[in-house]
């Protein structure tokens, strides 16, 4: 088979040593499971002729962009071919007339706003993995982030794409017109986590770049006076461009992390951008202080200027690299569930329940406009009583999300991780539908197999950081 690829993609471009699997074995998650081969195609024409290969043997492709997803997205279950995007990457169109680029699917998200900022435009999805996760990974999870609370997440600047299916077919989807006939194809595709073809080029909305915009870390005493300030801000018809909430113990590891200068003392804090035309920032953050203050914020720090709004939000950002670091271990499970935003202090309150239930440490951050909570768990791969503990505290954050109303998922995706609890959310009739649209796309179930929407006899699979090899 390696061979065969070789002769597809040339043979410095197969992966097949043991090092090499190894490395693409995994994913953010820590879940592992070593891949058959890797290939680095550098044309959607190279990748249908390895999709063909992949077939013939009989193996599964998994396609594979920067391995940030944090729910086993990228993790070849049943072995099989990684398609590794990194060769795909580059920025192949840009049309301000028409507020448009067009990429290939390995164009890291952090380098396309900074080839579009200093032509006056951004893409609105911003996931706080920017810096490395790819464009194509981000249509792939229908990724979100801090600023997607203005914007929208990913599917709503997706305007075509170009895919590889089953058989190595080639489709066009979409296209650059605001509207195209037929079904949304390309809608279907964002989102699919890999499991219907592999994307080879994105044609993708661009936004202006906002007239003004002006940052604001408020600290307030608790969880409950933030999270409510919060709701406050969306009932009096706020449209902050982001909104994100730390608790206390994050704030704390921050300041060490990466001297971020949160206070302190405080109970939470909120980061707020608010931004658009320079009289509606003026008069949007006359309100928010109003509510805040309401809410019994203890200080208000602001800032338009670029280099000082970074340095607001350097502790948000650093968020989960600094919790990896003050590990023993350097691994940190990050939930990943949202509920209707005025459940968030309840939900703050259930997370914290279960983790002393369970005598685990949890720090909170939030994409608090969207109601999206990132519980974070240190733990120890290699202590069985502790990942037992982890499982069930995991399982209880879900279902106290669902009790609230919530999803078991607000950006990181099903994948592989959360495949079971799909059955939480939706009957059978539901996944059947699913498997059946998945089916039009790919029969064989050949693409990213064991993710996203669970097979009719698949079984609960009990403690699941068991249930692959972690060598
Ligand atoms: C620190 C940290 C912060 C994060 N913050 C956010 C956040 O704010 N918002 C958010 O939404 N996510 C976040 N994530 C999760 C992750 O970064 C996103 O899901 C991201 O979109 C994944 O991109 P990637 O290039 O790393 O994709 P990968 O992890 O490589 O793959 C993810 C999925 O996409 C599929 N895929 C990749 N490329 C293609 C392609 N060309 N065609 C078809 N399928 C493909 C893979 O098969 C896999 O199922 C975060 C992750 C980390 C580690």
């Amino acid at each position: 088979m390696v061979a065969a690829l070789a002769a597809v993609v040339g043979a410095n471009h197969v992966l097949a040593g043991a090092a090499s699997l190894a490395a693409y074995s995994y994913d953010a998650t820590g879940l592992k499971r070593r891949p058959h081969a890797v290939v680095l195609p550098g044309s959607a024409q190279e990748v249908a002729g390895v999709v063909q290969v992949a077939e013939a043997f009989g193996l599964p492709v998994v396609p594979r962009g920067a391995g940030t997803s944090l729910s086993g997205g990228a993790v070849p279950v049943h072995g099989g071919v990684v398609i590794a995007t990194s060769r795909l990457n580059r920025i192949v169109s840009f049309n301000a007339k028409n507020r448009m680029v067009v990429v290939e699917p390995g164009v890291t998200n952090l380098r396309l706003q900074e080839f579009l900022r200093p032509r006056g435009f951004f893409f609105a999805a911003d996931p706080s993995s920017y810096r490395v996760s790819t464009i194509g990974g981000n249509v792939a999870e229908n990724a979100g982030g801090p600023h997607c609370l203005r914007y929208g997440v990913t599917t709503h600047h997706v305007l075509g794409l170009k895919v590889v299916l089953a058989g190595g077919r080639l489709v066009n989807l979409g296209g650059p017109a605001e509207d195209w006939p037929g079904y949304d194809l390309a809608g279907v595709l964002t989102g699919s986590e890999g499991t219907m073809g592999v994307v080879t080029e994105i044609t993708l909305r661009v936004l202006p770049l906002p007239q003004s915009s002006r940052t604001f870390l408020v600290a307030f005493p608790s969880v409950d006076d933030a999270a409510s300030a919060v709701s406050d801000m969306i009932a009096a018809q706020l449209l902050p461009g982001a909104i994100e909430l730390m608790d206390q113990p994050s704030i704390r590891l921050v300041n060490a992390a990466v001297g971020a200068g949160y206070p302190e003392e405080a109970g939470a804090v909120l980061v707020v951008d608010l931004e658009g035309l320079a009289g509606e920032v003026v008069a949007q953050a006359q309100i928010m202080r109003e509510i805040c203050q309401r809410h019994h914020a203890v200080s208000v720090d602001e800032a338009d200027d670029p280099v000082r709004q970074e340095a607001l939000w350097r502790g948000r950002r650093a968020h989960y690299g600094a919790m990896a670091r003050a590990t023993r271990t350097g691994h940190v499970w990050i939930q990943d569930v949202t509920v209707p935003r005025q459940h968030l202090p309840e939900m703050f309150r259930r997370v914290l329940a279960i983790g002393e239930r369970y005598g685990l440490h949890i720090d909170c951050a939030a994409h608090a406009g969207d109601g999206n909570l990132h519980p974070s768990i240190p733990f120890d791969p290699h202590d069985p009583d502790e990942l037992a503990r982890l499982y069930q505290a995991d399982q209880e954050i879900m279902a106290a999300c669902l009790a609230l109303g919530g999803s078991i998922t607000g950006e990181h995706g099903v994948g592989f991780e959360k495949i079971e609890n799909m059955r939480l959310m939706y009957g059978p009739s539901e996944l059947a539908m699913m498997r059946e649209v998945r089916r039009v796309f790919d029969p064989h179930e050949l693409f990213n197999p064991g993710k996203a929407v669970p097979g009719p006899a698949d079984e609960k699979r009990g403690v699941w950081l068991f249930a692959v090899d972690r060598t």
